[in-house]
């Protein structure tokens, strides 16, 4: 809080031709040619504490609050990239672990980079590979320098550092790049969660030093610290010591719960400089998301909506409808009546229920595309109704229909 209103005046400039309707349109705005060389952050609108703004990089706008669909391999799982944007995301997640294991960072870099290679010319976020390691590698060394591990395809053996990251993340051509970190696995202990929080800081400044200066290119810092105030603390403080474009409150949705996740939020935003963008890392189901924006977070990703939608999971205004129960199977109406996705304008539930059941790619294709549509009309609608001063009203709203429950069976 203290952070928070020492620095509101340096955040207060609207930005130029940004109204609340654009702000409130997922795929409204068509892509024009950037008009900065530069990495930005500026905050248009707030409502109590959540924030709504715009990100411009040279590749082009980022509308915050956003929700960053995840292109784990190069791709956002059966989705074409053109698709992807059809939604409304501004920004795709790329895997630093699994890109640089295959087919290679260098061999990206000479094809062009992720951008070209994976046809998406807008911005790239990409992670440090920190947190994979952790969960997918087998046979981890952790040591001050970095992570010695073999890879879950073929065993083969592979580094990762700081430098080493920030080489991978240049080489993969990423606009948004996360500082290399370790997080620990829980449960952990407080003294095993401030030693691996120290760890991080220091290997943050290691990942600051090796990214070098790159205009039109960001470095985001990752407060670590688990669910303990005073660890969460001093990490801001080394993080803003050593200073980042943006910073990601990291260590979360790591299974320690909804509660616990929130109450952290209740404070990790406000200990970090009110005019960067604050990214929440692997977040979330629609409810993280709602209660994540009102806590002040501006950035988001998470594999739920594409894996969901392969496993027959939609998401809409009422809750998680699983298309593989039998009450769809002559169910003529769509998914949500509501929703303008392909999957709801021209198909049935009981469409939807058989491709699942029959294991049809198209099933894939078109649940996917729903929950991407889902996830991205949420964002639009938390951008407009903070722009409007409306959250409160539309966060009720929210809650009644989910509550509601889907329609009832024929
Ligand atoms: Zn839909």
């Amino acid at each position: 809080m203290r952070v928070q209103r020492s620095r509101t005046s340096a955040v207060s400039a609207p930005v130029r031709g940004l109204t609340a309707k654009a702000l409130a349109s997922p795929a409204g705005r068509r892509y024009e040619p950037a008009m900065t060389e530069r990495f930005s952050f500026q905050l248009t609108a707030r409502d109590g504490r959540a924030r709504s703004g715009v990100i411009e990089t040279p590749r082009g706008e980022i509308r915050t609050p956003a929700f960053m669909p995840v292109g784990t391999a190069g791709t956002v799982k059966a989705m074409l990239p053109e698709s992807v944007r059809a939604t409304g995301a501004d920004i795709l997640l790329g895997n630093t672990y699994h890109l640089m294991l295959r087919p290679g960072a260098e061999r990206v870099a000479r094809l062009g980079g992720l951008h070209r290679f994976m046809n998406w010319e807008r911005p790239i976020l990409t992670d440090s590979g920190g947190f994979q390691v952790m969960s997918l590698a087998a046979l981890r060394k952790l040591t001050e320098d970095g992570v010695r591990f073999k890879s879950h395809i073929d065993g083969s053996e592979h580094v990762l550092s700081p430098e080493r990251s920030m080489e991978i993340q240049r080489l993969l051509g990423s606009d948004i790049v996360m500082c290399f970190d370790e997080c620990p696995a829980l449960p952990a202990t407080e003294e095993a969660v401030a030693k691996s929080m120290r760890l991080s800081m220091r290997w943050a400044e290691r990942s600051r030093d090796a990214f070098g200066d790159r205009p039109g290119h960001a470095l985001f810092g990752i407060q670590q610290g688990g669910v303990t105030r005073e660890l969460r603390e001093e990490s801001a403080a080394a993080l803003t010591a050593i200073g980042f474009d943006g910073y990601a409150v990291g260590g979360l949705a790591v299974g320690e719960g909804q509660e616990a996740m929130f109450g952290v939020l209740d404070y990790a935003p406000g200990m970090l400089p009110e005019d960067k963008p604050r990214y929440l890392m692997g977040v979330g189901k629609p409810d993280d998301i709602v209660g994540a924006v009102v806590r002040g977070i501006d950035m988001m990703d998470c594999v739920l909506p594409s894996r969901s939608g392969r496993t027959g999971q939609a998401f809409t205004r009422r809750g998680v409808v699983n298309i593989k129960n039998a009450r769809h199977q002559e169910d003529p109406r769509p998914l949500d009546a509501e929703c303008s996705c392909p999957a709801c304008r021209s198909y049935s539930r009981a469409y939807l229920h058989h491709v699942f059941r029959a294991g049809e790619i198209i099933s894939s294709m078109l649940m996917t595309w729903h929950n991407l549509h889902y996830f991205q009309e949420l964002m639009a609608g938390l951008r407009g109704a903070i722009a409007a001063g409306q959250l409160d009203d539309f966060v009720a709203a929210f809650e009644a229909q989910r509550a509601a429950g889907d329609i009832e069976p024929l």
